[in-house]
C-alpha cells in the first residue's frame, strides 16, 4: 500500500509540500505534474486522489480502507477520471464524453477528479473544457496534469495549474525500480550507472542487448588479465557483432568504462557503489595488479577512444588500440 511517507522517498520536496497543503486543507484546483517517465507522477496523482476523496483521512493520509480509498485503488472510482491521448492528442470530445457519461450514470456527485496522461497533448478545446470544469462553482474538482514535457503544454493550463517539478531518480532508487520490475539485480546495477531515463533503460533491455552486452564485456576484461591472447578473438567474434551500430560501440565503451571505475570502488572498498556487483571476486583479483594511478590512465585511454569513434575512426582500430593499452600492466 502507498503511503505519504513512503513516497517521500522517491520525490521528497514535492511529497512535503503536498502533505502541508493536505494538511492545511488548501489544495489548489489544478496542479501540472512535470518529469520524466518513472518519476512518480502518476502514483502520487493517485494518492492525492486518495486524500482527496477519503472519508476518514487522518490528516493528510488517506484511509486507505474507506470504499473511496479502495476504489481508487482498483481504479474503478465513478469520480475519477483518467485521461488518456486518443492517437496523437487529447481532445475536446473526449473531455465532454466523461461529462456526459456522469449523467448517464447518475453518479453526479461534489467532488470530481481528473487525472489527465501526456497532457502536453491536449488540444485548445480539451484544455478549455477541463478548465471551464474547475471553474463550475456547484463542484468540488481536482485536475491532475501530468506531462514529461512542461514546456509544451499550453499557457491556458501553465496560467492556471500549480506546477510541480518532479526531479530524476536517483541511481539507487532507479535501481530499485528496475528490480521491482522483474530484472536481476546485475542487470540493473549495471543499467542504473547508464541512465536513469525509464525510456533508455527500456531500450537497453529490448531482445536481452544489455544482458548480452554486458557479458561480452567481462569476458573480454577477464581474458585482458588472464588470457590476453585470446583478446583480439574475442573483439572479432563475439564484440563487434554485438556492438555494431556507433551509438552501441559508444555504450560497449561506457561499460568498459564502468567496470575501470569498478576496479577503482574495489581498490578503496566502496563495493557498495559497483555497477558489476556480481564480479567482486574477479574486481578484487584484478585490482591486485593494478595501481590507482594504472586505472586512471586506463579511464583516460577509454575516453580518448570514445572520441575517436565520434571522429569516424575505425571501431576495430580504436577497439584493438584501447585493449592494448588496457592490458599493459
Ligand atoms: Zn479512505
Amino acid at each position: 500500500m502507498q503511503t505519504w511517507n513512503k513516497l517521500k522517498e522517491i520525490q521528497p520536496r514535492i511529497t512535503d509540500l503536498l502533505m502541508k497543503t493536505l494538511r492545511k486543507d488548501r489544495l489548489a484546483h489544478a496542479y501540472l505534474f512535470e518529469g520524466s517517465k518513472g518519476t512518480g507522477k502518476r502514483v502520487v496523482a493517485l494518492h492525492l486522489a486518495k486524500s482527496f476523496f477519503c472519508e476518514q483521512r487522518n490528516d493528510e493520509n488517506p484511509c486507505l480502507q474507506c470504499s473511496n480509498c479502495k476504489r481508487i485503488e482498483h481504479g474503478n472510482h465513478p469520480d475519477v477520471h483518467m485521461i488518456e491521448p486518443d492517437g496523437l492528442s487529447i481532445k475536446k470530445q473526449q473531455v465532454e464524453h466523461l461529462q456526459k457519461e456522469f449523467s448517464y450514470r447518475g453518479v453526479e456527485s461534489a467532488k470530481k477528479v481528473y487525472i489527465v496522461e501526456h497532457a502536453d497533448l491536449m488540444t485548445v478545446g480539451a484544455a478549455n473544457s477541463i478548465l471551464k470544469f474547475l471553474e463550475e462553482p456547484a463542484t468540488e474538482t481536482l485536475a491532475i496534469l501530468l506531462t514529461e514535457q512542461g514546456s509544451k503544454v499550453l499557457p491556458t493550463i501553465h496560467s492556471r495549474s500549480q506546477h510541480m517539478s518532479f526531479s530524476p531518480l536517483s541511481r539507487e532508487k532507479f535501481m530499485d525500480k528496475l528490480v521491482q520490475d522483474g530484472n536481476s539485480s546485475a542487470i540493473s546495477s549495471l543499467l542504473a550507472s547508464l541512465t536513469t531515463s525509464y525510456d533508455e533503460a527500456a531500450a537497453l533491455l529490448e531482445g536481452d542487448w544489455i544482458a548480452q552486452a554486458r557479458t561480452v564485456v567481462i569476458q573480454l576484461m577477464e581474458e585482458l588479465y588472464t588470457r590476453p591472447t585470446q583478446v583480439l578473438f574475442t573483439l572479432q567474434e563475439k564484440w563487434l557483432p554485438h556492438f555494431k551500430e556507433k551509438s552501441q560501440l559508444s555504450i560497449g565503451l561506457d561499460l568498459i568504462l564502468l567496470w575501470l571505475r569498478d576496479l577503482l570502488f574495489t581498490k578503496v572498498g566502496k563495493v557498495d557503489s559497483l555497477s558489476y556487483r556480481d564480479q567482486v571476486d574477479l574486481l578484487q583479483q584484478q585490482v591486485l595488479t593494478s595501481s590507482q594511478d594504472r586505472i586512471s590512465q586506463k579511464l583516460s585511454a577509454v575516453l580518448v577512444a570514445k572520441r575517436q569513434l565520434l571522429a569516424n575512426v575505425n571501431p576495430q582500430l580504436v577497439m584493438e588500440k584501447l585493449l592494448l593499452n588496457i592490458q599493459e600492466g
